[in-house]
């Protein structure tokens, strides 16, 4: 496995992969890997030659009260991960190296960033497609694939690609979870013990939301009354956001749900460093496919 620290040397590289004939899959990561990103890279290898990770963590994609400094950095670690999985290349450069210094260049999609995530986090996928699209330049992929447990994000950078005709197929990945439900993400070993065991709530609210689904309820209000009601076991958490959105535009959902629709969580939970600045902020989600000829009357 080569890992290459320039993005010059990457350019080059791509290059004579590419005059090879062979196909790159590119898994653009923020290091401290876990089954999740490991998830990608299978994926990623089940549809081209050659499978590239990047770790790199963005500092553009953090405000200024997030967690940059103490996101974990498991350099080795994460490299020997790569190679047991069969990874060709990773690119990890260095955190001041990749913008060069006076960087004032942003990509920013405008309508999808807005929702959810987007209000919380403001700045937040600017910085995510200005680094995707360096990511793009420098490793050349045909194919990128991201996860689904960020499904705004996904949303976000199907759009720049398609938007600014980049040749790149993007591919969604589906949510890798512990044998408990909790999604996996290295935001987890942060969380104090009890605020793990109640971060169950979130994906037990989306089978709540799920059942209802299955038993014939398509309106939007009773499926989020439900999810809210569900949420509220877990006194630890603060709930950001719980909403219905259509999947392709994020759009709120219309009251009568007729088609898929994305469920999406947003919670906060303690630390297990303590302090009200240290909380960890999870998220999860889940596309919902209501039956709406099923719907019973409103009440
Ligand atoms: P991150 O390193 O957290 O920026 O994530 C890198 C990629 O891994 C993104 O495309 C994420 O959506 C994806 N990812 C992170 N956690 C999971 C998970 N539990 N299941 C599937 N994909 C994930």
């Amino acid at each position: 496995m080569q890992v290459v620290e320039e993005t010059r040397r990457l350019q080059e590289r791509a290059d004579q992969v590419r005059v090879a004939g062979r196909r790159i899959a590119l898994v653009p990561t923020m290091g401290a890997l876990h089954a999740g990103h490991l998830a990608l890279v299978d994926a990623a290898r089940a549809k081209a030659d050659e499978v590239w990770v990047t770790i790199f963590v963005n500092p553009t994609q953090f405000g200024p009260n997030e967690d940059l400094e103490r996101y974990p950095r498991p350099r080795e670690a994460d490299l020997a991960l790569c190679r047991q999985r069969g990874v060709d290349l990773v690119f990890a450069p260095s955190e001041p190296g990749f913008y060069a210094p006076g960087h004032q260049t942003w990509v920013q999609v405008s309508d999808l960033t807005q929702p959810l995530c987007g209000q919380g986090r403001p700045g937040h996928f600017r910085g995510v497609t200005t680094v995707v699209t360096k990511l793009f330049l420098a490793a050349k992929p045909h194919v990128a694939v991201f996860g689904e447990k960020d499904f705004q994000q996904l949303a976000v950078l199907r759009r720049m690609t398609r938007d600014l005709n980049f040749d790149v197929e993007v591919v969604g990945a589906p949510i890798v979870r512990e044998d408990d439900g909790v999604a996996l993400s290295s935001r987890n070993r942060h969380l104090a013990p009890e605020a793990r065991s109640q971060a169950r709530v979130l994906v037990g609210s989306l089978d709540v939301a799920e059942r209802a689904v299955r038993e014939g309820v398509s309106r939007g209000s009773e499926i989020l009354a439900r999810v809210r009601a569900e949420l509220a076991r877990a006194p630890l958490a603060c709930v950001e956001y719980a909403e219905l959105r259509d999947p392709d535009s994020l759009e709120t959902c219309p009251e009568a749900l007729s088609g898929p629709a994305l469920l999406a969580l947003s919670a906060d939970f303690p630390s297990a460093e303590g302090g009200e600045g240290a909380r960890v902020r999870l998220i999860d989600n889940r596309v919902l496919y209501p039956h709406p000829h099923r719907q019973e009357p409103p009440r």
